[in-house]
C-alpha cells in the first residue's frame, strides 16, 4: 500500500445538505469537522507507508474515523459500518452519500501501521499540534497527572493452568508449523492431555491429583524443547514464538532434582513479579496490587492540562507494566511533554510521583515545579521520639552535622541508597553517644552511636521545601487542582473503556490509551468551543446538606 498525496477537500455538497437537515444542531462529529476541518494530515502518516504498490485509503480519514471509534467504543465492524451508513461520520470524514467506505479489517491494519513505526502517539501529539495552532492548549500552565489499572484482553490463569496451557499452546503452534515432527516427536500421552485447552474445572480437584499432574506436565515441558535442540528438530519449529515463552515458564516454575524429575519451584526461588508470565497469550501482562486491589494487566498514567481559564485536554498517556512504581514515569513524562513542547510550568501529582531526585531534576531540566505531597520521614522511631534527622543542623561547607545536644558528627561519608541514588551518612562518635543521657530518645540501639542518612544538599533542601510546603493553607488550596484528575480517570473508564484493554500486549494497549486520550480530547475540545461549561464534581443531597451546614 502506498500513500498518494490527496488533499483533504471540501465536504460533498449532497452530503452536507442531508446532514445539516438529519443534525441541525450538528453531533459531536459534524461540530469537530466545522471546527477542524484538517485535524489529521496525510503527511503526518507519510512516513508509515512505502512510496510503491497500490494506493491506500487516505491515513488522515482512517485516524479520524480511529478516533470516533474509540469516541462511541465501536468495534472495528461497527466503526466501518458507521462509515458506510452513518450521514454524521460521512459529513465528518468528507465522504460522499455513495461511498461504500471499506472493509472493517482495513482500521487493523492501519493500527497495526502505526504499531510497527512505533508511531503510537500519533494520533494524540498530531491532535495537540493542531490545538496549539489554535491556541487551545499552551505550555507553562498547569498540568496534573495520575494512573489507573488496564486489564489484560486475555484472562488470568493460575499456576496449573499457566503451565498446561503453555504447553498446550506451545504444541498447538508446532503443529501448525511442522506437523510431521510434531506426529513424530509427541507422546501419546500428550494427545489426550494437551488436545483441548486447558480450563481449570477440567482439571482434577484433588489437591494430590493435581501435584502429580502438574510433575507430569513438568517433565513434558522439558522433554520438548530438549527435543527442539535435537538434530532431527527442524529449524523453523526452533522459531516458534511461544517455544521462548514455553523456556520463560519453566525456567520461573520448575526446578529439576539431581536425578532429573521436575519439582515447582518454592516460593523464596521464584524471581521478581515482573519476570513472572501470567498467561502465554500475552506475556506483556503482569500481576500488580494497589491498596486492596489485585489485577493483571497494564497501568496507564494520564497528564491533562488544569488551567481555569481553558479546555482541560489530555497531553500525555503513557502505558506501562502493571508493576512499575509511578515514580519512575516521572521523567518520562516530563520528558515527553518537552518533545511536545508542552511542558507545564507547575504539576500537580500525588505522593508516589514525588522524591527528592525528582523535585531537583523536573526543575534543572525542564523548568517544572513539582507539586506534590513527599513522603514521611522513614526512622518511625526518631519520629516518634522526637529526634528526627530534621532536627540535625547540617553544616555542608565543613561537612558535619550537629545534634540537639550540641555535638558534632565524626564522619561523613557519600554513598547510595537502595535504589543507586547518592546518599550521605553521618555518625556520631561512640564517645558522645554513650555518654548521652537523652540516648534512647535518639536511637533504639542500646550500645551503638546515631547516624544520621540524608540527601545531597539540592535534593535535602527541595524535600524540606516539599515538606514545608505541605502544611502552608495557600499551597493545600492550590493542591486541590489535582483531585480533578482522578474526574478524568473516571471519565475515561466509564465512558471509554479505558479499563479494559482490547488488544494483546503493551504496544498495542498503549495505542487504545492514545485513541481513548484523542477521543476524550475530542468530546472535550467541542464542548469547550461550544461555550458547554465544564461538569462540576457531583455532590449528593445529603452531603449538600453538610457543607450547608
Ligand atoms: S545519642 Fe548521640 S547523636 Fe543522639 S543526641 Fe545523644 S549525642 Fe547526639
Amino acid at each position: 500500500m502506498s500513500l498518494r498525496s490527496g488533499l483533504i477537500g471540501e465536504i460533498p455538497g449532497e452530503t452536507a445538505r442531508v446532514a445539516r437537515a438529519a443534525f441541525p444542531k450538528g453531533t459531536l462529529v459534524t461540530r469537530l469537522r466545522d471546527e477542524f476541518s484538517v485535524l489529521y494530515d496525510d503527511e503526518d502518516f507519510r512516513k508509515f507507508y512505502p512510496t510503491r504498490g497500490q494506493p491506500a485509503l487516505p491515513p488522515w480519514r482512517l485516524a479520524l474515523a480511529t478516533v470516533f471509534q474509540f469516541l462511541e467504543q465501536l468495534s472495528d465492524r461497527q466503526a466501518a459500518d458507521a462509515v458506510r451508513g452513518r450521514i454524521d461520520w460521512k459529513y465528518a470524514l468528507g465522504l460522499e452519500l455513495t461511498d461504500p467506505g471499506f472493509h472493517f479489517s482495513v482500521l487493523t491494519e492501519f493500527r497495526a501501521r502505526l504499531v510497527a513505526g512505533g508511531a503510537e502517539h500519533l494520533l494524540l501529539d498530531a491532535m495537540l499540534e493542531r490545538f496549539k495552532a489554535r491556541g487551545l492548549v499552551k505550555a507553562r500552565g498547569k498540568q496534573r497527572t495520575d494512573s489507573t489499572h488496564v486489564l489484560a484482553a486475555v484472562h488470568d490463569l493460575h499456576l496449573l493452568e499457566l503451565v498446561a496451557e503453555t504447553l498446550r499452546a506451545t504444541l498447538d503452534d508446532l503443529a501448525t508449523v511442522v506437523p510431521d515432527w510434531v506426529r513424530a516427536t509427541a507422546q501419546p500421552a500428550w494427545f489426550e492431555r494437551y488436545g483441548r485447552r486447558v480450563e481449570d474445572y477440567r482439571l482434577p480437584k484433588s489437591q494430590e491429583k493435581r501435584e502429580a499432574l502438574a510433575l507430569e506436565i513438568g517433565a513434558d515441558g522439558f522433554v520438548l524443547p530438549e527435543a527442539l535442540e535435537g538434530p532431527d528438530a527442524p529449524q523453523a519449529a526452533r522459531e516458534v514464538a511461544m517455544v521462548q515463552t514455553l523456556r520463560d515458564v519453566w525456567r520461573v516454575h520448575y526446578a529439576r532434582e539431581d536425578d532429573g524429575r521436575p519439582r515447582w519451584r518454592a516460593v523464596a526461588e521464584l524471581p521478581p513479579v515482573g519476570e513472572r508470565l501470567q498467561s502465554p497469550y500475552d506475556p506483556e501482562m503482569h500481576y500488580s496490587t494497589k491498596r486492596q486491589m489485585e489485577w493483571s494487566g497494564y497501568k496507564v498514567h494520564v497528564t491533562e492540562t488544569c488551567d481555569e481559564d481553558a479546555a482541560h485536554l489530555v497531553t500525555h498517556v503513557k502505558t506501562c507494566p502493571a508493576m512499575q512504581q509511578d515514580m519512575t514515569s516521572t521523567a518520562d513524562i516530563h520528558d515527553r511533554l518537552a518533545a511536545k513542547d508542552l511542558l507545564p510550568a507547575e504539576h500537580f501529582v500525588d505522593s508516589a510521583y514525588v522524591d527528592a531526585g525528582l523535585l531537583v531534576e523536573s526543575q534543572r531540566d525542564h523548568g517544572v515545579s513539582l507539586e506534590g505531597p513527599v513522603r514521611g520521614v522513614a526512622n518511625q522511631y526518631a519520629r516518634a521520639k522526637g529526634y528526627e534527622q530534621r532536627h540535625f543542623a547540617i553544616d555542608w561547607e565543613r561537612e558535619r552535622v550537629t545534634c540537639l545536644q550540641g555535638k558534632a558528627s565524626v564522619t561523613w561519608r557519600v554513598g547510595r541508597d537502595e535504589t543507586s541514588a547518592p546518599r550521605i551518612q553521618a555518625i556520631f562518635s561512640r564517645t558522645d553517644c554513650g555518654a548521652c543521657t537523652d540516648r534512647p530518645l535518639c536511637t533504639p540501639s542500646k550500645d551503638a552511636r546515631r547516624s544520621v542518612y540524608f540527601h545531597p544538599r539540592p535534593q535535602y533542601e527541595a524535600l524540606n521545601a516539599a515538606r514545608a510546603r505541605m502544611h502552608d493553607p495557600a499551597w493545600k488550596r492550590r493542591y486541590h487542582v489535582r483531585a480533578g484528575i482522578e474526574g478524568t480517570l473516571s471519565q475515561g473508564v466509564r465512558a471509554f473503556g479505558m479499563r479494559r484493554s482490547r488488544y494483546v500486549g503493551l504496544a498495542k494497549t498503549g495505542l487504545q490509551q492514545v485513541c481513548t486520550a484523542a477521543a476524550m480530547n475530542v468530546s472535550r475540545i467541542v464542548r469547550w468551543l461550544g461555550g458547554v461549561p465544564r461538569a462540576k464534581t457531583r455532590v449528593t443531597r445529603f452531603a449538600a446538606l453538610a457543607s450547608a451546614i
